[in-house]
């Protein structure tokens, strides 16, 4: 989710809950892992696998450093998915390194798929970077995410860690996108929301929505926040649609495992755009920590308080306030 120029940014290192900077080397000593070793397989409903890894307390798995990989999306929890059906499979995201994305693609072909396409939710770091297991596929996205990966590629491929080369979407689409994974039905929205090339995946047979990082629990994070005005009207064309739960690809494993949110991820997210936006014009409200300033939220169901999401919150606020400091200025 995070942007290749706000690697270095405020609040980018996320420490797991009792271990400080000063606790005698704590963060040096972190524990590391080898990349994927650490993936669980879930299986949310008959045909529908969730590639989950990250939110373990004290585990780094690029760098002490701060990094995309680690404190954009191991630390919060990253989630890709797979839609099966008999010998084909949809890919959504490629997940965070080549080595994901090959435990990923094993397990496919192991379950018998010879035939497999990749559909990519947006064109950030943690969701484009296995894109070159999967180079010999049909690889889908939205024009406008073709687009920005294009406009980014440079800083992609020279991030922290590198995602060099990017492989880019053979395939493009505007509007909506209907397609068939064997027998089962599959639509592509485009969602403009968190990122302007969002795109959401329906599974109308499980009743079903994959969100990418449209919505994720318990908070957005923000990464255009001159737009958030237009997040929200999305949000709001967004919950036209006909599912009834939501797999996003940052969330609770167990959430996940379990089928998912329901729409009271909707009402959550629209519940924290709408008070970050107030913080503008109150900025009392904007010195409170997540846990104090959408108290409310956390009492949907569903929406549980994760510590390292204070650092993402302070971020979008910092963000929000900077661009109100811009428009007044302007
Ligand atoms: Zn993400």
């Amino acid at each position: 989710m995070w942007l290749p120029a706000l690697h270095a940014g405020p609040g980018r290192c996320m420490l797991p809950r009792g271990i400080r900077e000063d606790d005698g080397g704590a963060v040096g000593n972190m524990a590391k892992i080898e990349l994927g070793s650490t993936l669980r397989v879930l299986e949310p409903y008959p045909g529908i696998l969730a590639f989950y890894d990250g939110r373990i307390p004290g585990v780094r798995a690029w760098s002490d450093a701060p990094n995309w990989l680690d404190d954009g999306a191991f630390a919060l929890g990253c989630a890709s998915y797979a839609v099966i059906d008999g010998e084909e499979a949809l890919v959504y995201d490629t997940h965070i390194s080549l080595a994901h994305a090959t435990l990923i693609r094993r397990r496919l072909e192991a379950a018998g798929v010879t035939r497999i396409r990749v559909v990519l939710s947006h064109w950030h770091d943690d969701h484009v970077a296995g894109n070159e297991v999967f180079a010999d596929c049909e690889i889908i996205a939205h024009r406008l995410t073709l687009e920005a990966l294009l406009a980014n590629r440079a800083a992609i491929e020279s991030a922290d860690p590198p995602i060099r080369p990017l492989v880019l979407p053979n395939r493009t689409f505007e509007g909506s996108l209907s397609l068939e994974v064997g027998r089962l039905a599959v639509e592509l929205h485009p969602a403009d929301i968190h990122s302007h090339d969002g795109v959401v995946l329906l599974v109308p047979a499980h009743d079903l929505l994959l969100a990418g990082d449209t919505l994720e629990e318990p908070i957005t994070y923000v990464a255009e926040p001159e737009r958030l005005e237009a997040h929200l009207a999305d949000l709001a064309r967004m919950a036209g649609l006909p599912f009834r739960r939501i797999l996003p690809n940052h969330g609770a494993e167990a959430v996940i495992a379990a089928g998912g949110y329901g729409r009271e991820l909707i009402t959550a997210t629209e519940l924290y755009v709408r008070r970050l936006l107030l913080c503008r014009a109150e900025p009392d409200l904007a010195t409170r920590t997540l846990r104090d300033f959408a108290p409310d939220i956390f009492a949907l169901p569903g929406i549980s308080y994760f510590e390292p999401y204070e650092a993402v919150h302070a971020g979008n606020v910092a963000k929000v306030l900077a661009r109100a400091g811009t428009v007044s200025a302007a």
